[in-house]
């Protein structure tokens, strides 16, 4: 298995674990952008988005839920986050186990086109 999330999800390779249920694991990014910057994962294996299936988008539900969790416990969501699904290379998806990056703790730079 080369996945570099799922060898963190088997615990091959360390991490700062911030949450983890059955379906679902959030740990801190190696490389923060702000002082949040917790990724949520799904222990089940998909490489982006695109590979979800409908019947499987409860994951996704899930996820946001967990990150609603997370903003609460941690007090980021009095002030606002973001999170952000990268998908694919157009969309500078680098790990190609999905992910959401949860951003929060300062005012965050407004997307320019
Ligand atoms: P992507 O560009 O959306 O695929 O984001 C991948 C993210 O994974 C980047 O923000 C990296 O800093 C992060 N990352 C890469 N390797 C590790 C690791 O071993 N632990 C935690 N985060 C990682």
């Amino acid at each position: 298995m080369s996945c570099l999330f799922c060898k963190i999800i088997d615990g091959e390779i360390p991490c700062t674990k911030v949450y983890e249920d059955d379906k679902v694991l959030a740990f801190n990014d190696i490389n923060p952008i702000a002082p949040y910057h917790i990724l949520v994962i799904p222990k089940k294996h998909y490489d982006s988005i695109i590979d979800i299936d409908e019947k499987d988008m409860g994951i996704v539900a899930h996820i946001h839920t967990v990150i609603n969790k997370i903003s609460s416990e941690k007090g980021f969501d009095k002030t606002g986050f973001r999170i952000v699904n990268n998908c694919g290379e157009d969309g500078g998806q680098e790990v190609k186990h999905i992910h959401y990056h949860v951003l929060g703790g300062k005012k965050l730079p407004v997307y320019e086109n």
